[in-house]
């Protein structure tokens, strides 16, 4: 880093609010329909070229999966290979750049989100991924454009913490991009998470081999296009969507893998670790690795609580984006006392959810992402219906016939460790389970041990003695962790995101304890005044 030059303190990129009347909505429209009209054909971009594998798949919509966006290519073995020979080509130049040279492509691009990328990433993002109007727009412009501009602002304030000097000397960090390329995978749920995971490597001077996930990579295409126009150079980023298996075995069996940025399942980022440490000797340096996974995410009620601030928390927290955020409230500890009251507004508030084309923006929920996920997550309400542990107190319909809509559901466990109360099911299905007012002790308990992951979670009480209980209670329960709030709808430079046990490496994305991952530090120590004779004082004659 070069003399005084600054970034610009971020702020908080404001949230249109899309409103009847207002001019983005109109603009927003007229996006959405025209990327409706038309169905693109899109290539795999290596090294900046354009590669066509003829083996192609269709992206559709996932509340009309009639209908195709576009036909895209997909990457294989050799492809992934190109993307390595790429990166590797590519480090040798960025590598080099100064940060300040890096820092303003990475600030164009949040510039361009900002203006002129923002309706057609949000329109591509609320189409191909099914998402409402306002969850396009706080996740694909609003929280990516934060990620590049707080990862700038964070890198520079990494790179400005240095060693102290003694006198005769000069102490230096150098913060030295990772030698290899980083292999960012990324999930299909947020847009935002899609840009940043190969972004934050870049922004330390690494290349990288991008993999989108398959339902997500219509707007995963704009997002490497927006950064070709913000000056990233070719093979800074390699776009490779492809088949996940053979791609991540060519990444994983590369000597030149140095790292690996990832968010998805559980399942899938410890199949990566294993790999990983089976191929350890073929590596010329110990990769890192960076993975946010699964959550079961909680709210726990306290009888103090607000009534209608839980009941709100577990309807947002609960549906919005359909349930498939990895943050989104999953299961619901609520005191015999308190169920009473809010029982009936919750059920009315729940049935009355408008679900549809997000197209129209009168619906607050789509559908949920594939077949795939569909059949599972009716399987999970189909589970809790023959089961007399559970009772599905509202919704619970499933028609796949035009898009794969799920209906908000809600259900009551009558056992803690009900299959529904402890597993990830990532769809708008909300488990809930009364627990008598004079056991709140054991419902923390509860909290604390009935799922594997830590994540996010809440609690609800407007007694301040006794969220600092359940603070203190659930320490480790969550690694964001709400006091009167839902659990969801994390802001960048706010709240840094991540959760541990088996929720991830809780390496807290769009913060500088993020991107101390993707540098290697060397120590320079400059001797202006080195000894001329080995021998010490002490060894002199008495
Ligand atoms: P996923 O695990 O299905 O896919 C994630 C990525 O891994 C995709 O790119 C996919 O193509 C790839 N993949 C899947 N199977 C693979 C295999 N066998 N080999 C190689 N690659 C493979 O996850 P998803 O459905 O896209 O996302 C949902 C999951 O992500 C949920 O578990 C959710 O909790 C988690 N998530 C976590 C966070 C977080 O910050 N903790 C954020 C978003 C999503």
């Amino acid at each position: 880093m070069s003399g005084d030059i600054q970034v610009p303190i971020p702020i908080n990129e404001p949230v249109h609010s899309y409103a009847p009347g207002t001019p983005e909505r109109a603009a927003l429209k007229e996006k959405l329909a025209e990327m409706q009209r038309e169905e693109i054909e899109f290539p795999l971009i290596i090294g900046g070229k354009e590669v066509r594998t003829g083996k192609t798949y269709k992206a559709v919509m996932p509340h009309r999966h009639g209908h195709t966006l576009a036909t895209w290519h997909m990457a294989g073995k050799e492809e992934a290979e190109m993307a390595i020979r790429a990166a590797r080509e590519a480090w040798r130049e960025w590598s080099e750049w100064s940060w300040e040279d890096r820092a303003s492509v990475f600030l164009k691009a949040a510039d361009l989100l900002a203006t002129s990328w923002r309706d057609a990433v949000n329109a591509a993002t609320m189409l191909c991924q099914s998402k409402t109007a306002h969850q396009a727009e706080i996740d694909s412009a609003c929280e990516l454009i934060d990620f590049f501009r707080f990862n700038v602002y964070f890198a520079e304030r990494l790179y400005e913490d240095q060693p102290l000097s003694a006198p005769g000397m000069w102490n230096r960090l150098e913060y030295r991009p990772l030698e290899g390329f980083i292999y960012a995978i990324t999930p299909f749920n947020f847009t935002s998470i899609a840009g940043n995971l190969p972004t934050a490597p870049a922004i330390m001077g690494n290349t990288v081999v991008w993999k989108p996930s398959r339902p997500a990579v219509f707007s995963g295409y704009y997002l490497m296009r927006m950064f070709e126009a913000a000056g990233v150079p070719p093979g800074v980023i390699n776009f490779l969507p492809g088949d996940p298996r053979a791609v991540t075995e060519a990444v994983l069996n590369s000597p030149d893998f140095g790292g690996i940025h990832y968010t998805g399942s559980t399942g899938v980022f410890q199949s990566f670790w294993r790999t990983i440490g089976e191929n350890i000797e073929k590596y010329q340096t110990y990769p890192r690795i960076v993975g946010e996974t699964g959550g079961k995410d909680f709210i726990i009620a306290h009888s103090s609580a607000d009534p209608d601030a839980l009941t709100t928390a577990i309807v947002r927290g609960g549906y919005e984006y359909q349930g498939q955020k990895c943050s989104a409230v999953s299961r619901v500890y609520v005191p015999d006392t308190l169920w009473r009251r809010i029982r009936g507004d919750l059920l009315d508030q729940v049935s009355s959810i408008p679900m549809g084309d997000v197209a129209d923006f009168r619906n607050f929920m789509g559908a949920v992402i594939d077949e795939k996920s569909f059949d599972d997550i009716s399987g999970y309400i189909e589970h809790a219906r023959g089961s007399k542990d559970a009772e599905v107190l509202v919704g619970g319909e499933c028609d796949k016939s035009e898009g794969y809509f799920i209906r908000p559901t809600l259900v009551q466990a009558h056992r803690p460790d009900f299959k529904l109360m402890c597993e990830e099911i990532f769809g708008p299905v909300v488990t809930l389970y009364v627990y008598q007012e004079s056991e709140w002790e054991q419902a923390l308990q509860l909290v604390d041990e009935t799922s594997p992951y830590a994540l996010t979670g809440a609690v609800f009480s407007e007694d301040r003695k006794v969220a600092a209980e359940a603070a203190r209670r659930l320490r480790y329960a969550a690694g964001n962790f709400y006091i009167n709030d839902k659990p969801t709808g994390a802001v960048v430079g706010q709240q840094p995101f991540g959760g541990a046990r088996a929720s991830g490496t809780n390496d807290k994305a769009g913060s500088m304890m993020n991107l101390l991952r993707w540098v290697s530090a060397r120590s320079i120590k400059e001797n202006f005044v080195p000894p001329t004779d080995y021998r010490y004082s002490y060894m002199g004659e008495e």
